[in-house]
């Protein structure tokens, strides 16, 4: 019933999109910095600011996406993850294959989209400190406490 195997592949998963969109950030702010030297004609300019533009978006969606890694990382580590952080309830194995990462279950997540002040109603936002997001490491795994995971199989 406790699928161990499936989540230790999951947190692999999760650590390794974390480390690829960590690159691709990287990457993104050293061509934010824009290059320099040489001579630029006004449409080079224009271009660079397109792409610039392009790439800030590029950042902005890839950090949120790591934001929500790490959220889910913490959430396996602490043993509720696969737990709606709206409702308390499951959420659903489906739901967690398509989105590896969501921490609410469907129900909760079409509220949060229907109305733009949408406020968990069981947990407080007691996951909502981001900035207090601990830092992982692969030697952490052992300590998730996967008893209390459980998935709808
Ligand atoms: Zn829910």
């Amino acid at each position: 019933m406790i699928r161990r195997d499936a989540l230790l592949r999951l947190y692999n998963t999760l650590l390794s999109r974390r480390e690829e969109l960590l690159r691709q950030l990287n990457t993104d702010m050293t061509s934010l910095g824009g290059s320099s030297g040489g001579s630029r004609d006004e449409a080079d300019a224009a271009f660079d600011s397109d792409s610039e533009e392009i790439n800030s978006t590029l950042a902005e969606r890839d950090s949120e996406e790591l934001t929500s890694i790490d959220h889910a990382l913490v959430r396996l580590k602490q043993g509720t993850y696969g737990t709606c952080e709206g409702c308390g309830g499951k959420i659903s194995a489906k739901r967690l294959n398509a989105l590896p990462y969501s921490s609410l279950c469907i129900d909760c997540q079409r509220e949060k989209e229907d109305q733009p002040d949408w406020e968990p109603k069981a947990l407080a936002s007691r996951y909502s400190q981001l900035g207090n997001v601990p830092t992982l490491s692969g030697d952490d795994m052992p300590h998730i406490n996967i008893a209390r995971v459980q998935f709808d199989s």
